[in-house]
């Protein structure tokens, strides 16, 4: 097991990344942070410094990270091990209640300060305080530290949105965990690039506006509060359905979010608008009813199946 696996992705799609060995793409990085901000009613901006981000390479987009959260009353993460060929055998031989929990999050954005130095935003979901990563988030506070495996280069595989060459239009489904990655792929669409976008999100003011320059129509779903997870789908089923498509024929369909979700919007796209089923890159960024562990579990021990999209976690 070496750091990559931490940051899988099953690849659907070719990849450009392939140049340089596998292993050199990710690397374990201490994030400290330095500040929180509020953003709408369900997103907490953490921003992270530290010596060690100067390495840091996000490839932008989707781009996502492993991080290391400590649990219980620990303020800091702390790992035996951060050797690519031994720490996952040590991270899992920590006793339980010691063990920091390992997430899957997204790099909202990564940059230089006038000083030089290198910040990254993540942006949380608050979701909670029975679920470890919200439960921290809520809680994190200037000069705490965790751990990360993060991008050493650019072109990694843990950037997911490759849009093809010759696609016309981008068809976009988020829901609140997704919407960073989304607003940062919308931060890099040139101008003119025609995008359809559903974004789902538990409460109006978590209608987070993107800036792009892409020629973007939004439909925001704002979930109803006890809505269950089949008539969340339903919600969302039914925007679609109403919705007219861009572009002559050919989009790209960049897919993240609650997984059963997930894959009921892509059955849509594939089956009812005959969407090309390889340009349609789709991820379950969570499911209800199950934390990380739980679909790591199932990853490692080979039983989510390969049309499931936790698969790809
Ligand atoms: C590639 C990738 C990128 C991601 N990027 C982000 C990101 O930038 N921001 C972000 O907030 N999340 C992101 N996520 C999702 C995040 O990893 C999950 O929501 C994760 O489960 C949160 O961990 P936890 O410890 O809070 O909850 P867990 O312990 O994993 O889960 C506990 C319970 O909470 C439920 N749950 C998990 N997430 C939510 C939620 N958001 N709302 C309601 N219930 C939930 C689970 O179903 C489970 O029942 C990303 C996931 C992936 C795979």
């Amino acid at each position: 097991m070496t750091a990559t696996a931490s940051a899988s992705a099953s690849d659907t799609t070719a990849d450009t990344a392939d140049a340089v060995p596998a292993a050199a793409h990710f690397r374990f990085f201490t994030l400290e942070v330095l500040r929180t901000r509020r953003l709408g009613h369900s997103f907490l901006r953490v921003t992270f410094g530290g010596e060690s981000l100067a390495e840091f390479r996000s490839g932008g987009y989707d781009q996502s990270l492993s991080l290391f959260l400590p649990v219980g009353e620990q303020e800091h993460t702390e790992l035996p091990s951060t050797d690519e060929d031994t720490w996952f055998g040590a991270w899992r031989a920590m006793p339980d209640g010691i063990r920091p929990v390992m997430r899957s999050y997204t790099v909202r954005e990564q940059r230089r300060t006038d000083g030089g130095e290198v910040e990254v935003d993540i942006d949380f979901v608050l979701h909670g305080d029975s679920s470890p990563a919200s439960r921290w988030a809520g809680r994190a506070a200037a000069g705490r530290r965790i751990m990360a495996i993060g991008p050493a280069v650019a072109e990694n595989k843990s950037v997911r949105f490759q849009r093809p060459e010759g696609c016309d239009a981008v068809l976009m489904y988020a829901d609140e965990t997704a919407l960073p990655a989304a607003a940062a792929i919308l931060d890099r669409l040139p101008a003119g690039t025609r995008v359809k976008a559903w974004f789902e999100v538990p409460h109006e003011d978590d209608r987070l506006g993107p800036h792009t320059l892409a020629d973007t129509d939004i439909t925001w779903i704002v979930r109803e509060k006890a809505a269950g997870a089949a008539a969340r789908t339903e919600r969302v089923l039914s925007e679609l359905r109403a919705a007219r498509l861009p572009g002559a024929g050919a989009p790209y369909a960049w897919l993240a979010g609650e997984a059963g979700t997930v894959r009921a919007v892509r059955r849509h796209l594939v089956q009812e608008r005959s969407v090309d089923r390889r340009a349609v890159r789709f991820t379950g960024y969570w499911r209800l009813g199950a934390s990380e562990e739980q679909l790591l579990a199932e990853a490692y021990a080979g039983k989510a199946p390969s049309e499931d999209p936790t698969s790809e976690l």
